[in-house]
């Protein structure tokens, strides 16, 4: 089903049709490359209600949104999300959206994953960035590979589709890449590999943790055959189908590729601010607009008035002792 909302085009030409949500900012595991472990989380009276979030979302999908992604934070730990979740469905199939979909860390997908397909999810994207116990437990902190399995097997059992995405981690799991990419494809499993982001002060030294994505590709090579295909998801990875395994790959490249070129995204955090580059501190409050009006119009020019302001990119650079590029965390943002 077509959207015959009319469309947000940026200064650039881009359409924007994709807008990924950050419902909250808290989480229940504290990656190394995301958070600090005594992270302080947003106050609970700076958050949008699960009201406000679905009438924002309402409000883009009405202006031209397709595709609705849920993130945080971690999505599923949000008290009531379900009942966010269950009411965007309402907006598939004739409603405007061709897809909603989110980004979980897999903790809570035992619990949910029926609920989701009831409610009109049919994808869902895993973070998973190593099959070793040991190591699981270590980069996520508080994370245990277990519980994931067991979501990842609920979630299969109820037919979601399944998108695996690592952050490739130099010496942490980069000899692990071949044997994710086996098993994910055994599994029926996409595959996708990410580069780390310099986004927020984080404990460790972003600089020891980059893997470019081309090493990676470089040493697949050797064993593999990568075909590049036009495979597309609405998202910023690049697909190869690998021959012997058929199954694919997708490679997130925003330090060795710049992929702003093709950008249709915008990102909306908890508090409802409105980021339209993921690299950049441009924002534009939402908040305000929505809470000053019971009819849309406010919120409706503000985002036109933030579309207008879309960058051409970001400037990510990781360097020794580099400040990050940007302040804010991915979970404040949404990856
Ligand atoms: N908690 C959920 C999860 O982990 O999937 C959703 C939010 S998380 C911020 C979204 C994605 O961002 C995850 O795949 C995570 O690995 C990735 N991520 C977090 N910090 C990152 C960074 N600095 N660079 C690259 N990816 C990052
Ligand atoms: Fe939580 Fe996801 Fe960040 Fe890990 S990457 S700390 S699971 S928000």
């Amino acid at each position: 089903m077509k959207n015959n909302a009319p469309s947000m085009i940026d200064p650039f030409g881009r359409m924007v049709e994709y807008l990924r949500v950050s419902v909250t900012d808290r989480c229940d595991f504290r990656c190394v490359y995301c958070m600090a472990e005594d992270m302080t989380f947003l106050p609970k009276k700076e958050l949008l209600t699960l009201e406000e979030l679905e009438r924002l979302c309402n409000v883009f999908v009405e202006k031209g949104v397709r595709k609705l992604r849920l993130t945080g934070g971690e999505p599923l730990v949000r008290r009531g999300i379900m009942d966010l979740i269950r009411n965007l469905g309402k907006m598939l199939d004739g409603g405007g959206l061709d897809e909603l979909t989110l980004t979980t860390n897999g903790s809570q997908l035992a619990k949910y994953s029926a609920e989701l397909v009831d409610a009109g999810v049919k994808r869902i994207n895993v973070s998973l960035d190593t099959l070793d116990e040991a190591k699981f437990a270590e980069i996520t902190r508080w994370g245990r590979l277990p519980q994931v399995m067991t979501g990842l097997e609920a979630a299969k059992k109820a037919g979601l589709q399944i998108k695996i995405n690592a952050v490739a981690l130099k010496e942490v799991n980069e000899h692990e890449i071949e044997g994710m990419m086996q098993w994910a494809h055994g599994e029926g499993f996409d595959f996708t590999l990410i580069e780390t982001m310099p986004l927020g002060e984080i404990d460790e030294d972003r600089t020891d943790q980059y893997l470019p994505l081309s090493t990676v590709r470089e040493r697949l090579e050797e064993k593999y055959s990568l075909i590049d295909i036009p495979y597309k998801t609405g998202g910023p990875a690049r697909y190869v189908k690998v021959k012997e395994t058929d199954g694919r790959i997708g490679f997130i490249t925003p330090m060795t590729h710049n992929f702003c070129e093709s950008c249709n995204r915008v990102r909306l955090t908890c508090t409802g601010t409105l980021y339209m580059c993921l690299g950049q501190d441009d924002a534009a409050d939402l908040r305000e607009p929505l809470r000053g009006s019971n009819g849309n119009e406010l919120v409706s020019q503000a985002i036109d008035e933030a579309i207008s302001r879309k960058p051409k990119g970001h400037d990510f650079v990781i360097g020794r002792n580099s400040a990050p590029s940007v302040s804010r965390h991915m979970s404040t943002t949404g990856g």
